[in-house]
């Protein structure tokens, strides 16, 4: 009995904190077409499960912010179908779709309290102030923010205007969070520990996040789902490890980076940096190649090689970076200019 009554209290508790049940995304076929005759996005296919942190990652104009824009509302689609839930919200208003964007540095007024910012959607849509008030608060003591809801943003860190941020973008209770490259406008060492806010908020509160970022690292820290995406195309989608370790093509060998691309008599494949074993000259075994570049990093060193060799009788050459763990750099260093052979033990056919 007393089991059941504990039970029955922790159950209501939970739905008193309860979030809106976060949404899959389904992507079919949709792309975008600007009149301009730029194809942006061409008939991608994606499904994001609910409750994921999924990454769209790719270089500058790749089509990234159009295919987040597409699924928040703010651009028609020129054919395919976005789902949410199995429902399709292809050409439902923004505001009723369920999702909800938060912009690159924020977005805040800076002449409004952290209260008011979060707020300021509901004031639009007509709702009380009293009311307004008492769930921007509520909003904001979850982001452990309450104490602070009389300040302005200029008054407020870094990191605490990204959940100022974080909780505007929560108050219309969306089961999508869309961010476009958030994190982009912050020094470097805020960036870092920004981002593990955003995945901390993003496990707490279960909700499905989809940010857009231009940075491999990012991605990988940030992302359950990798989407690489090149010229409005999904090149590879999967788990950060998946897409690093297994990268589908060229493209996403490159791009991730760390990688090695050599021809060989099998074909391409790719090669980690830290997969590279650099050998004395003297071993005829290995690609011949010269050490152009030192790199002392810390806990490993980088030496950039040129490397030039025949496949099938044809004549080679490639810039390659081996990664050597400091001590084996001590143990043998290499100079610039210095003959080495190479070897590797792990390769990826591309
Ligand atoms: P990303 O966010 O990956 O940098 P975008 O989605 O912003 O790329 O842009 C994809 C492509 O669509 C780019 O070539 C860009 O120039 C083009 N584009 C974006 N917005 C417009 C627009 N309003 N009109 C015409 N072309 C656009
Ligand atoms: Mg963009």
């Amino acid at each position: 009995m007393q089991a059941a009554v504990r039970m029955n209290a922790a159950l209501s508790a939970l739905s008193e904190n309860a979030q809106p049940r976060p949404a899959g995304i389904e992507l079919v076929a949709l792309s975008k077409h600007y009149p301009s005759g730029n194809v942006a996005v061409d008939a991608i296919n994606l499904r994001i499960e609910s409750g994921s942190y999924c990454c769209l990652l790719g270089p500058s104009g790749c089509g990234k912010s159009t295919t987040l824009r597409m699924i928040a509302g703010h651009e028609t689609v020129s054919g395919g179908d976005i789902l949410l839930d199995n429902r399709n919200i292809t050409t439902l208003p923004a505001a009723a779709r369920g999702t909800a964007m938060m912009f690159q540095s924020f977005a805040l007024f800076p002449h409004l309290s952290a209260l008011d910012n979060v707020a300021f959607s509901l004031k639009m849509k007509g709702m009380s102030k009293a009311e307004r008030h008492a769930k921007a608060q509520d909003l904001l003591e979850r982001v452990s923010l309450g104490h602070l809801a009389q300040r302005k943003p200029g008054e407020l860190s870094g990191g605490q205007q990204q959940r100022v941020a974080l909780a505007r973008a929560l108050i219309t209770s969306p089961k999508v969070l869309l961010l476009d490259e958030p994190l982009s406008a912050l020094d470097p060492f805020l960036r870092v520990q920004m981002r593990a806010e955003l995945r901390r908020w993003q496990k707490e509160l279960g909700l499905t996040f989809i940010h857009v970022t231009h940075s491999q690292e990012e991605a990988m820290a940030l992302a359950d789902l990798m989407v690489v995406m090149n010229h409005g195309v999904i090149e590879q989608a999967g788990t950060p490890s998946e897409v690093y370790n297994r990268p589908i093509n060229e493209f996403v060998a490159r791009f991730m980076g760390g990688h090695n691309v050599l021809d060989t008599a099998h074909g391409k494949v790719a090669v980690r940096n830290d997969h590279l074993r650099v050998l004395p000259a003297s071993q005829d075994q290995g690609l011949p190649a010269t050490v152009t570049d030192v790199e002392y990093q810390g806990t490993y060193v980088l030496l950039g090689l040129d490397a030039r060799y025949t496949v099938d009788g044809v004549d080679r050459r490639a810039e390659v970076c081996a990664m050597l763990p400091e001590a084996d750099f001590q143990a043998r260093p290499y100079v610039p200019g210095e003959p080495v052979r190479l070897n590797w033990h792990a390769a990826h056919p591309l």
